[in-house]
This record gives C-alpha cells, structure tokens and sequence, in this order.
C-alpha cells in the first residue's frame, strides 16, 4: 500500500505521490524565536520530523526546509522591552530552539531565517505591486489586495464573499473569521528595526517570509507545506495567495497540519499555571526519550492530551523496549530458528508499515511493536527464541526506531546539559530533586559505556586487571552494573 495522508487543502486522505520521482520537497513553518519553545510547539515539530522519517523509510529522500521567523511583531516589542538589538534577542532563543529539538530527537532540517531573505522579500512585493494584487498605503507600508484572489479562503474553507474590498489588517496574527487586505510590508515606526530597500525602508510581514524562503529553496511548487493547525488561517492562506497570484501556479500540493496539545484537559496558558516548556519537563526529571514517546503516541490529527501520568506510562514503554532490546543482545541462545518468531518479527515490520501508511497512525505503530514484544518476552522464559531469530527481532525494533527514535539511552547526557543551563540562568529552585537523581544515574550514554566496556576488555585482554577494574568501578559510580560472565561483558543501568 502506498503511503496515504490527509491533504487539509482537499479534505480528504489522498495517496501521496511526490511532484518529482523519489524526491519530497516539503516546508514546515519554523519557531518564531521570541522564547523558548512550548511542548504545544513540539507536539508539532515532532509530528513533522516523524513524516519526514517515515518519507525516507518509504524509499524518498527528502529536502526538508524549516524557517527560523526571527523578526515578527513579539520579537520587537520583547527585544525593544530588553533595550537590546533584535539579533542578540533572537540568537539565544534561536540556539535553545535547535538544543531543544535535538534533545527530543528531531532530526535538523534546512534552516532559514527571514532577516536573511529581505531583499527576496521587498522584491517579492514589487512584483506583486507591479501586478497589481499588492498596493502602498500612506505610510510607506504594502498591503496584499485579496479581492484580487477570488480563491481566497480554499485552504481554511471561509467563504469571504460578503468582506469590505480595502478594509486592512496589519498585525501578524488576527482573528479567524476576519478577511481583510493583509500587510505584506510593514513601514518603520519610531524605534523599530527596519531595512532599506527599493520599497522603501520597513520589514516583511509574517507571511511573506514563508512564501519567498519555501519557494526559493523548493521551487514555485513543491510537495508538501506543515503546521500546527492555528496556521490554516490566516498564515497559509495567506502564503497561498501571495505565492500562487505571483506565479499562477499551485504552490504546496499537500497541506499537513498537527492538531493541538492540551494539558491535562485545558489549553495550554501562562495564567492557568499549566503552562510548559519542554525545559520544565526536564527540570522535573522527565526524559527527553520519554517525552518524544508521548508527543508521537497519538496520532497527528488528534488532539493529544498531555498529561503527566501518560508522560511517566511512556518512561515505562520505553524503558520495556530497552530492555527487550538488552536481552536480545545480551542473551545466550540455542542454534536454530523457530518458525514462529521469524513470522512474528516479519508481520510486525508489516504492521509497523501499514499503521504509518495509513496516514501516519503512529498508535497502531506502536501497537505493533509492543504485541511483539509481549509474545517474544513470552518465548523467552520458555526457551522458543532461537540464535537466528535474535537478528530479525532486532530488525524489527531498528525499523521502529528510525521512526520513533527513543531506542538509544542519551537522555542522561541530555538531561545534564538542561541542569547546567538551569544552574546558568540562575535557575537553581527549579531543579527538582528527580532531576538531580535522574543525573547521578545516568549521565554516560550508551555509546559512552560502550565504549568503556571496549576499553575494559582491551585491559582484560592485557591482563591489566588494575585498568579494567578502574573502569568498572568508574561505571559503577555513574550507575552503570558491570558483569562479567564466561560469556563475556554485560552491562545494565541501576
Ligand atoms: P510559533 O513559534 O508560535 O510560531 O509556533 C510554532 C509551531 O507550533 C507552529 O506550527 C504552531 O502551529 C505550533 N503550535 C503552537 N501551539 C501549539 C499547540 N498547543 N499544540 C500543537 N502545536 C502548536
Ligand atoms: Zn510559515
């Protein structure tokens, strides 16, 4: 079966086939970089990085482009409220953005940012006003005429056909159900950042910068275009109607959107204290692995309701899929095959494939998974997994986990870098006492201790006992169980 998805343009779950042969160009709206990213925000990120994986594990390769908007409304009034330039505002959060996506896994897409894309953008406006769709007001500024665009509301499925012709709106973000000539350009006001440019001086508006980056790094039309589901409107429709009025082309053909996290039932707000950061999840001694598990744990068009018994439920999935996976590979088997496990680890795969096939059902995914490794945990205690059926098992959690990314055990490290951040900011009374425990425990990732085991059984080899048990008493401290068997060297953590 091919791999199908919920295309928001058309409504429906369309086959997807990309534009060009085994090539996805897709384009997913970045972070505005005016704080540090909420796990409402992750909840999409990660939604995206888990189609982009599962493009790939269907034979793509993918081009995946991600803006960084680090000039917008919020960023200049906070960078202006902090007395300093919108650069040195937006490089410590942009930076805590990129650390915080590679701690739950996220793959890095291409990245780029709109104050490095401004004269694309003055001279997409120019076109557009050479054409007549976009027209400057009094002060400088340009708004985008949307009665030139009689397909205005496609994407969200608003009908504006009673609105004001010329009523306008110049804010970045406002109200649904409001149609109006939207800022394409925004002239200076006193104390504001601006550029100078053949428009005149100003800065672009919010969603010019995804028109011109996404077009200029995946073409006029390209594949599929991602975001939260508050971006439907009016960010992408307005995207579709400045790019397709300039090109006459269809720009995105797939439009994705995540639903929205709630926590604990509520959305999520400063003022109702259920308010997180994936940074505060960590300060609480959760696991980034743990954290990933859950945001993927529910499909991408259901609301995912974020809740802190279901963030510990995934700790404990995830830690029973290590295990699993440590018993494989620690464990002594007879020689053979048995017939039931091969075809067990084969349908899994299957599974696997037809749960993400089907647009993306990441819960049957997993599902999968954890059925066969119930019945495999089973076979073991009775003796029914043989040598060969160590490689096909494995296999099948290896496909699983270049989706979902959890297998390999780095959240200690993680978790250090997020305690010295803490500890940086000033920030001692947030780290709990778990955090502290959780960092005691597992501060070395696996491949650390890999290693140090390497380096035990050269010591071990050269009969330098003194070396060997150095290192085992080093690994005991950072939490890390040492055993040495006939068999050679097991390790387990605490
Ligand atoms: P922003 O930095 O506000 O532009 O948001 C970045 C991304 O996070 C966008 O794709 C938003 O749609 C998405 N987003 C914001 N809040 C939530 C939420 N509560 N749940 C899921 N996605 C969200
Ligand atoms: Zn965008």
């Amino acid at each position: 079966m091919a791999l199908r998805l919920f295309n928001t343009m058309s409504s429906r779950i369309e086959d997807f086939h990309p534009l060009r042969d085994r090539e996805v160009r897709m384009y997913a709206c970045g972070p505005t970089v005016y704080d540090y990213g909420h796990i409402g925000n992750f909840r999409t990120f990660v939604a995206v990085d888990l189609l982009r994986r599962v493009f790939r594990q269907s034979g793509y390769t993918v081009r995946h482009v991600m803006n960084i908007t680090d000039v917008d409304d919020k960023i200049i009034r906070n960078a202006a409220r902090d007395g300093v330039s919108l650069q040195q505002y937006t490089a410590k959060y942009e930076q805590a953005f990129l650390e915080d996506a590679a701690m739950i896994g996220i793959e890095e897409p291409t990245l780029v940012r709109a104050t490095g894309h401004i004269a694309e953008m003055a001279d997409f406006v120019a076109k557009l006003v050479e054409k007549g769709i976009a027209y400057r007001t009094d002060d400088g500024s340009y708004y985008f005429r949307i009665a030139k665009f009689p397909q205005y509301g496609k994407l969200s499925k608003k009908d504006f056909s009673g609105m004001l012709d010329g009523a306008r709106v110049d804010a970045d973000e406002y109200e649904k159900d409001s149609a109006r000539d939207f800022a394409l350009w925004k002239a200076p006001k006193p104390g504001e950042a601006s550029w100078d440019t053949p428009i005149g001086p100003g800065r672009p508006g919010w969603h010019l910068e995804c028109s011109v980056m996404s077009m200029e790094e995946l073409g006029e039309s390209f594949d599929l275009h991602a975001g939260g589901e508050d971006l439907i409107f009016p960010h992408h429709e307005n995207e579709i109607a400045q790019s397709e009025s300039l090109t006459g082309k269809p720009f995105a053909h797939f439009w994705f959107h995540a639903r929205f996290l709630l926590v604990e039932g509520e959305k999520m707000s400063k003022s109702l204290g259920n308010f997180f950061t994936l940074r505060d999840l960590v300060l609480k001694g959760h696991k980034p692995s743990s954290i990933r598990y859950l945001l993927t744990s529910v499909p991408y068009r259901n609301q995912l309701n974020f809740t802190f018994d279901g963030l510990r439920q995934a700790a404990v999935s995830v830690e029973r899929l290590r295990n699993f996976r440590s018993r494989l590979t620690a464990g002594n088997f007879l020689p053979g095959a048995s017939a039931e496990m091969q075809s067990l680890a084969v349908q899994t795969v299957e599974r696997m494939k037809s749960a993400l096939d089907d647009d993306l059902n990441t819960a049957q995914a997993q599902a999968a998974i954890f059925e066969m490794v119930r019945q495999a945990n089973a076979a073991f205690d009775t003796g029914g997994i043989k040598k060969d059926d160590v490689p096909p098992l494995l296999a099948a959690l290896a496909k699983f986990d270049e989706i979902f990314a959890v297998l390999d055990d780095d959240d200690g490290p993680k978790m250090k870098r997020v305690f010295d951040w803490a500890q940086a900011e000033g920030r001692d009374q947030d780290i709990s006492d778990e955090l502290r425990a959780a960092i005691q425990a597992g501060q070395l990732s696996d491949a650390d201790i890999e290693a140090k085991i390497t380096a035990m059984k050269a010591a071990r080899a050269a009969r330098d006992f003194k070396a060997s048990d150095a290192i085992r008493a080093e690994l005991a401290d950072a939490g890390i169980l040492v055993e040495i068997t006939k068999d050679g060297i097991r390790w387990r953590r605490k």
